[in-house]
């Protein structure tokens, strides 16, 4: 229904031409005949229809990514040549940055004002980053402690072929937070972008050829998880998966990677805690809380999905969120007045919906929202819940939607105990004027990124990941490209 509006002609035609995988530098039919409908989330109609990729499709794949690794100008390519080609892919999103905005919001159903000022200018930043490092990778050359006279250097050399399997919620910045580094680093990849969202992976890989990327340096491949994703872990001829998804299937890509002991970089699930402690500005604390939770449907892995105020300010800051909630103008993404558009699947939304019903029933009170909203698409009104207790799966487990539970903290002591109270350890926001007990609360927070004053945020320079079972490794800057390489010591007797 949404599609007949405001939609770009380019955008249109897209829709309108067939999918197909992209291997070894061209579209092919899939080896099987399984296809997977798109669903526009804010309406549940069919968009497009795309291959649902199997394992003979995989393995087609990683041989065209082992033999570009292997024998194609890629790794030997100056690594300006290589800089200039990631820095014009992400000139040739910016020159269809209304298309790719377009998809994304329909493939994912956030507000195009979303897609147009942060998902696709962040993809092209997050290229141009990247395309800067390719000049930039160096060893070092470590003192030799041993009798004689030796010179030693450490090489970073690619890790070889990549896997890179991408979630839902921010499609293609999650598919070029991984490209990007894998290619500066000189690998080759197999994408497995997430069924639900693949449009602006497939756009991707279209830009690519038109950018000449060598044939077999990306391949994409479009389907299920559980089949394609599979498949490409399992596989014993590549190097490394980089994943980001959910922990319960991080957890099975370690099992997967076994076979051939490939390296793995998980960036996972999180629960993670917002803090305003007694003297915070609560003008910027209370506003700063909800967009910490709502912001993309409150489907963002950092989603401030745990608030924990102090006693004195409870009341006045359930107030403010209650107010702030019911100002959110749902609606589909496609209509640039709204503010929060529907999750992005109905799996999605019942989960969600689940979640708030076990609160209910656990004896929490829900005090904004916590229903579905029409009766099409898949929206959930930003819901708050108050009355939890610690043991409550609302607390301890991630929702992935806009459902935020608030907790009174009497003993400011115990507030570092609340916080790493869960399995996850992703990201954590502490709201106060003082800097120094901001400063003691985020070293005894085991979570990989703090923010004070501010709700989650990250660049692509900035490590990122996540401590306990939020996942192994950190993505961004100079430890992101590392985790794309492996380190060679070369030692001469002189
Ligand atoms: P998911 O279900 O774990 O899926 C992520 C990706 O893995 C998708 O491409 C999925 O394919 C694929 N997959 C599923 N089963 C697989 C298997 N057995 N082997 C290989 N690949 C498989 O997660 P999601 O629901 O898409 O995304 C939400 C989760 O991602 C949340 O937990 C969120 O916290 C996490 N996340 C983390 C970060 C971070 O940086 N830490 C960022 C964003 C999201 P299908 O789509 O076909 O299932």
């Amino acid at each position: 229904m949404y599609l007949s509006i405001d939609l770009g002609e380019q955008t249109r035609a897209t829709l309108n031409r067939p999918f197909q995988l992209l291997i070894d530098g061209a579209w092919t039919d899939s080896q099987g005949d399984d296809t997977l409908d798109v669903f526009n989330p804010a309406d549940g109609s069919v968009i497009a229809t795309i291959p649902a990729g199997n394992k003979q499709d995989i393995d087609r794949a990683v041989s065209a990514a082992r033999r570009a690794f292997e024998s194609c100008p890629w790794s030997v390519m100056t690594p300006g040549h290589r800089a200039k080609m990631l820095w014009r892919i992400a000139d040739l999103i910016e020159a269809r940055q209304e298309e790719f905005a377009e998809l994304e919001t329909l493939d994912n159903g956030k507000p195009i004002m979303m897609s147009k000022k942060v998902d696709i200018p962040a993809s092209i930043a997050i290229l141009r980053y990247w395309s800067g490092w390719c000049t930039k990778i160096a060893g070092q050359t470590p003192v030799v402690d041993l009798p004689g006279e030796f010179l030693a250097m450490t090489l970073r050399e690619p890790v070889g072929v990549v896997g890179l399997i991408t979630p839902w919620n921010f499609p293609l910045m999650a598919a070029v937070s991984k490209l990007g580094p894998a290619l500066a680093a000189g690998c080759t990849v197999v994408l497995k972008p997430a069924e639900q969202t693949s449009l602006t992976a497939i756009r991707l890989g279209e830009v690519i050829l038109e950018a000449e990327v060598p044939a077999g340096v990306v391949n994409i491949v479009t389907g299920l998880g559980g089949v394609a994703g599979a498949a490409l872990a399992e596989h014993d001829d590549v190097d490394k998966i980089s994943f980001t998804g959910s922990t319960a299937v991080g957890k099975s890509l370690i099992g997967a990677a076994r076979g051939n002991l490939k390296r793995l970089t998980l960036e996972l699930g999180g629960k993670s805690p917002t803090i305003i402690l007694p003297d915070a500005d609560l003008a910027k604390a209370i506003p700063g809380a909800a967009n910490a939770i709502f912001l993309n449907s409150g489907q963002v892995c950092v989603a401030g999905s745990r608030l924990y105020v102090a006693q004195r300010h409870f009341d006045e800051v359930i107030e403010g969120l209650v107010k702030i909630a019911a100002r959110y103008r749902l609606g589909p993404g496609l209509d640039p007045t709204t503010i929060m558009g529907p999750l992005v699947s109905d799996k999605q939304q019942k989960r969600v919906l689940d979640y708030i019903g076990s609160a209910r029933a656990e004896g929490a009170n829900v005090v904004a929202g916590g229903n579905p909203v029409g009766d099409q698409g898949y929206f959930v009104e930003p819901t708050i819940i108050r009355d939890v207790n610690p043991q409550m799966r609302v607390v301890q487990e991630e929702i992935f939607g806009p459902v935020l539970v608030v907790t009174a903290v009497e003993d400011l002591d115990e507030l570092a105990a609340l916080a790493n109270d869960t399995i996850y350890g992703l990201s954590a926001s502490i709201w106060t004027r003082d800097i120094s007990i901001a400063y003691k609360l985020a070293k005894k927070i085991r979570a990989g990124t703090v923010t004070i004053n501010s709700g989650s945020i990250t660049g692509p320079n900035l490590p990122f990941g996540g401590f306990k079972q939020s996942g192994w490794g950190r993505e961004n800057g100079v430890e992101g490209i590392e985790s794309f390489t492996e380190l060679k010591t070369v030692i001469t007797a002189l």
